[in-house]
C-alpha cells in the first residue's frame, strides 16, 4: 500500500511526504514523490495526517470486578480502539493475593487472543513477590509491574514492598507504575462518611482528595529517589499531584506521568447529576481548574503520556453495584469506577491541538511515541520509521465524530462525553499493515493481533 501526500508526524519531524507499507507489515519506505508498484493500493492522504498507530497503556479488558464484569473484552475493546486510531494496548493483569502471577498472566494471554490490534501486558503485584518472580515477568515480556498505594483491602501493597519492586525491577530492567493516593487516609474518610450517613455518589469524590493524591506522588518519588530506580504514575488527575511529579523531577527523580483524557475534560460537578454513578472512576473527577494545569502539564513535559484507564460498565451493572445488587448499590463504596475511553483518546487529545493547547506533534509523542518507548515497545510500535511496523493512522482533520455511545464501538451504553462532538477523526486505520478500519467503520478481524512481548529498559543486569 502507499499511503500519498499526507503530512507526515512522527519522530522523525513534520513533513508532507509518502509512506510505503511493505507485503510484510512494516514500514517500507517514507519519503515525497514515491511512485506506485504494480499492484499497489494507493490511499490519497492529501488534506490528512499521517501519524504512527496509537499506543494506549492502560486499559482493563475482561477485567472482573467485584461480582460484575467491565463490559467490553478484547475483542470488542480493541475494535473499538482501532477504530479510534489506536493499533496497541497494554492492559494491566492482576495477580490477586495468593494468585501465581505467571498464571494471571496465562489466563490474560487466553483473554487476549481475540484481539485486533497488537497487545502487551503489564503485571500487578498486590502482596510481595520474589526477585524471581519479577526477573520471571520480564522474561515473558511483561517488564512493567503496577503497585498500588490505595484500595487497602484487596490491592494495597506498603512502602517496603513498593521498595522492594522498585529495585527488584530496576535490576531486570522493569518499570514500576503506581496507582497513587494515599489508601489508608481515604479508607478513613470513607469510614467517617459512612458513619455519618453520606452515601451519595458525591462523596466518592470527596473522600478521595487531590491532596492525598499529591501525598503518595510525593511519598512514591521519595521511594524512587532511594532506589535509585524510576517511576511512572498512572492516571494523574490533579494539580497537587502535577506539583508533586514537577518536585521529584527538580530531585533528578527518573518520574514519569500518565494522565488521562478524563481528567482533561470532565469536572467533578457531574457526579452531582442523576446519572452522576456513571461518572465514578479513580482517582475521582476533580474540579475544571485541574484541566488547567494538566494540559500545561502536557505542554511543558511534566506529563509524559495520555492514556485512558478504559473501565467500561454497563449502566445496569453500574447501578446494580459490586454486589450485584437487583435493588442497586446502597452506598457510594459499591458503585463500580471506571470509564469507557479507548476509542476517544486519540480525537480528545487532538482537540487540544487544534485548540493550541499542546502542539501536533506532542499530541503523536503523548498518544503513540513515548508510551512505546517507555514500555519497551520501541521502535517496533509508536513511529513510521523503515522497519517498524506498519501501525498507521490517516487522521482526516474535517472528520465530525459525535461522542454518543449509539455512534461508538465500545460495548457500553453510555458516553462520559454524550452530547458532543469532535472534529478529527481517522480516515484509515492499519495493524502490521491490514486495515482495521475505515472511515469510521471497524474492519478487522478478531485475533489478528499479536502478544507483543516488551523489552526491558536498557543498562539493566537482564
Ligand atoms: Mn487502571
Amino acid at each position: 500500500m502507499l499511503i500519498r501526500g499526507g503530512r507526515i508526524v512522527d519522530v522523525a519531524g513534520d513533513r508532507v511526504g509518502d509512506v510505503r507499507v511493505g507485503r510484510d507489515g512494516r514500514i517500507a519506505a517514507t519519503g515525497a514523490g514515491l511512485e506506485p508498484l504494480a499492484g499497489e493500493e494507493v490511499v490519497d492522504a492529501s488534506s490528512c495526517l499521517v501519524v504512527p498507530g496509537g499506543v494506549d497503556a492502560h486499559t482493563h479488558l475482561q477485567l472482573p470486578v467485584g461480582d460484575v464484569r467491565v463490559s467490553d473484552d478484547f475483542r470488542t475493546g480493541t475494535a473499538a480502539g482501532a477504530v479510534g486510531g489506536t493499533t496497541t494496548v497494554v492492559d494491566y493483569v492482576t495477580a490477586y493475593r495468593g494468585e501465581d502471577p505467571l498464571e494471571a498472566f496465562a489466563t490474560w494471554r487466553r483473554w487476549a487472543e481475540p484481539a485486533s490490534v497488537d497487545v502487551g501486558l503489564h503485571m500487578t503485584f498486590t502482596e510481595a513477590v520474589s526477585e524471581a518472580t519479577v526477573a520471571a515477568c520480564v522474561e515473558q515480556g511483561v517488564t512493567s509491574f503496577k503497585l498500588y498505594m490505595a484500595y487497602p483491602q484487596t490491592l494495597q501493597v506498603d512502602d517496603g514492598v513498593i521498595v522492594d519492586v522498585l529495585r527488584a525491577a530496576g535490576r531486570h530492567g522493569g518499570l514500576v507504575t503506581v496507582h497513587a493516593e494515599n489508601g489508608g487516609a481515604i479508607e478513613a474518610l470513607r469510614r467517617t462518611a459512612l458513619a455519618e450517613g453520606r452515601t451519595g455518589v458525591f462523596e466518592h469524590s470527596r473522600t478521595r482528595p487531590a491532596l492525598l493524591e499529591g501525598e503518595a506522588v510525593s511519598r512514591v518519588g521519595v521511594l524512587a529517589e532511594i532506589t535509585g530506580a524510576p517511576v511512572y504514575v498512572v492516571h494523574v488527575s490533579s494539580a497537587p499531584a502535577l506539583a508533586a511529579v514537577r518536585e521529584a523531577r527538580r530531585r533528578g527523580v527518573d518520574m514519569l506521568a500518565e494522565t488521562c483524557p478524563q481528567y482533561l475534560e470532565l469536572g467533578a460537578e457531574l457526579l452531582e447529576r442523576a446519572d452522576g454513578d456513571s461518572f465514578v472512576c479513580t482517582p475521582p473527577l476533580r474540579d475544571p481548574w485541574h484541566h488547567e494545569e494538566l494540559w500545561q502539564g502536557l505542554s511543558d513535559g511534566t506529563v509524559h503520556t495520555v492514556a485512558t484507564d478504559h473501565c467500561p460498565f454497563s449502566v445496569a451493572d453500574r447501578r446494580a453495584g459490586l454486589r450485584a445488587r437487583p435493588e442497586g448499590w446502597v452506598d457510594f463504596t459499591e458503585i463500580p469506577g471506571g470509564l469507557p475511553g479507548i476509542e476517544t483518546r486519540m480525537a480528545l487529545v487532538w482537540e487540544g491541538a487544534v485548540a493550541g493547547r499542546i502542539t501536533v506533534a506532542d499530541w503523536v509523542r503523548l498518544c503513540a511515541e513515548a508510551p512505546a518507548k517507555t514500555f519497551g515497545l520501541w521502535p517496533q510500535k509508536g513511529s513510521l520509521l523503515p522497519g517498524a511496523d506498519a501501525d498507521v493512522v490517516v487522521w482526516d482533520p474535517s472528520l465530525r465524530q459525535r461522542l454518543d455511545a449509539d455512534a461508538l464501538h465500545m460495548r457500553t451504553d453510555h458516553s462520559p462525553y454524550a452530547g458532543r462532538a469532535v472534529s478529527g477523526w481517522p480516515r484509515l486505520v492499519l495493524s502490521r499493515g491490514r486495515a482495521v478500519a475505515r472511515d469510521g467503520r471497524y474492519v478487522g478481524e478478531p485475533g489478528w493481533g499479536r502478544y507483543v512481548p516488551r523489552s526491558p529498559r536498557p543498562g539493566a543486569r537482564g
